[in-house]
C-alpha cells in the first residue's frame, strides 16, 4: 500500500516548536502531521495519506461513540547520539495490533501498513523528537467509523498513527511508586477482552485510578476477578517481583497485557542467566515476602515510563515497604539496560531496533 504524502502547508514555527519541546510532559504536544487509512467492507483498506494532523468529521452515530469499538498501541521513537532515529519493536506493535483487532471484532490491518504508518510520521516529523531522554510517542489506533446504531461489527474503520513529543517521564530518576490494591474492582475477566489494548479497559480502570489517588497513591493494582487474590497488573503497565536468590517473577499471560517491555525485560534477564518465572502470584504471599525480606524488589513496566519501581503497597489491611520506599538495583539495572538498547547506546542482541534514519 503506498502512502500519499502531503505536507502540511502550515507547519508549527521552528521558534514555536522549540518552545514546546522544551518541557513538553507526556500526550500533550503534538506534531504536525498523521498518518491514516480508511476501511470499507468489500474495498478492504485504501486511501492512506499522511496529511495535516486535523479533526475527524465525527457523525453522531459512528458506531466508536456509542459501543467503543476501539483499538490502540504505543511505541516511541529515539533520537541516537550520532542524529538517526530508533523505532524499538515495532513488529512487535503492529502484531498486537492485528490480535486486538481480532479481538474486538475489528478489520485487520496488515503488520506492514501499520509499521510503514508508524515509519511515515516518524520520517515527516522528525524535527519534533526531544533530544536527550525525551521521545516521540507514536499514538496508532483505530475506530469504527460506519454511522449505525445497530449493534454488530462496524464495516469501516478508520485506521491513524498521531504522534506526541514526550520529555523524560521522571526527572533526575524515576521515583519509586505506591499503588492502592483495588479491591472492589477488577480489570479482567478469563473470556473478556484484558489482553486486548482498547480504550474501553482504560475508561473501566479509571475509578479504580481515582480511588487509588483518594489514597493517596499513585497507582492501582488489579488482582484476578476469579479469586480476588492474585496479582494482575497496574491499570496500564505489567508488574516484576524480584527475590533475595536472584530470581523474578511475573504473573502469567492471559488476562493480562502482553506488554512488550514485559517481553523485553524477560529475555534480558533470562539472557544474564537469571531464572524467570511467569507464575501467579498473591497479594497475601507479596505482604508475607516483603515482611521476611525475601522479596527484594518490585517494579511495574510499560512504555511510557520504562520501568518504575514500586516503593510502597497499601490496602485495606494495611500498608508495607518495598526495599524501605527506594528504588533498588535490579530495577534500575535492567531500565538502564533496555533504555541504552532504545537509543542505540548498547548492542542489540535480539534485532529490536528498526533505524528510520
Ligand atoms: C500498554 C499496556 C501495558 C504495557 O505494554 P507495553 O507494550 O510494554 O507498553 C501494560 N498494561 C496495559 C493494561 C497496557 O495497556
Amino acid at each position: 500500500m503506498k502512502f500519499d504524502i502531503r505536507p502540511t502547508a502550515n507547519p508549527v514555527s521552528e521558534k514555536d516548536r522549540a518552545a514546546r519541546l522544551v518541557d513538553p510532559g507526556f500526550g500533550r504536544v503534538f506534531t504536525d502531521h498523521m498518518a491514516i487509512v480508511r476501511y470499507t467492507q468489500g474495498k478492504g483498506w485504501h486511501d492512506a495519506r499522511v496529511e495535516s494532523r486535523a479533526n475527524f468529521p465525527l457523525d453522531p452515530a459512528m458506531a466508536v461513540l456509542h459501543y467503543a469499538q476501539e483499538i490502540f498501541e504505543g511505541l516511541k521513537a529515539y533520537r541516537r547520539d550520532d542524529g538517526g532515529v530508533n523505532l524499538f519493536r515495532p513488529d512487535a506493535n503492529a502484531r498486537r495490533f492485528r490480535q486486538s483487532a481480532d479481538r474486538m471484532a475489528m478489520a485487520q490491518l496488515p503488520e506492514s501498513v501499520f509499521i510503514d504508518a508508524v515509519e511515515q510520521v516518524v520520517r515527516i516529523d522528525r524535527a519534533w523528537i526531544p533530544g536527550g531522554e525525551g521521545s516521540l510517542y507514536l499514538r496508532p489506533f483505530m475506530i469504527a467509523s460506519e454511522v449505525f446504531l445497530g449493534v454488530k461489527p462496524s464495516s469501516e474503520y478508520i485506521f491513524a498513527v498521531i504522534a506526541s513529543s514526550v520529555g523524560s517521564y521522571f526527572k533526575g530518576g524515576p521515583a519509586p511508586v505506591s499503588i492502592w490494591v483495588s479491591e472492589n474492582y477488577t480489570r479482567a475477566a478469563i473470556g473478556g477482552t484484558g489482553a486486548v489494548k482498547c480504550g474501553g479497559n482504560y475508561a473501566a480502570s479509571l475509578r479504580a485510578q481515582a480511588e487509588a489517588i483518594e489514597h493517596g497513591c499513585d497507582q492501582v493494582v488489579f488482582l484476578d476477578a476469579v479469586e480476588r487474590r492474585y496479582i494482575e497488573e497496574l491499570g496500564g503497565m505489567n508488574v516484576f517481583f524480584a527475590f533475595d536468590d536472584g530470581s523474578l517473577l511475573t504473573p502469567p499471560l492471559g488476562t493480562i497485557l502482553p506488554g512488550i517491555t514485559r517481553d523485553s525485560i524477560i529475555a534480558l534477564a533470562r539472557d544474564a542467566g537469571t531464572r524467570v518465572r511467569e507464575e501467579p502470584y498473591t497479594i497475601d504471599q507479596w505482604r508475607a515476602d516483603a515482611a521476611s525480606g525475601r522479596l527484594k524488589e518490585a517494579f511495574a513496566c510499560g512504555t511510557a515510563a520504562v520501568i518504575s519501581p514500586i516503593g510502597k503497597v497499601r490496602s485495606t489491611s494495611g500498608d508495607f515497604l518495598i526495599n524501605g520506599g527506594a528504588a533498588g538495583p535490579v530495577a534500575m539495572g535492567l531500565r538502564k539496560q533496555l533504555v541504552d538498547i532504545q537509543y542505540g547506546r548498547a548492542a542489540d542482541p535480539h534485532n529490536w531496533i528498526v533505524k528510520v534514519f
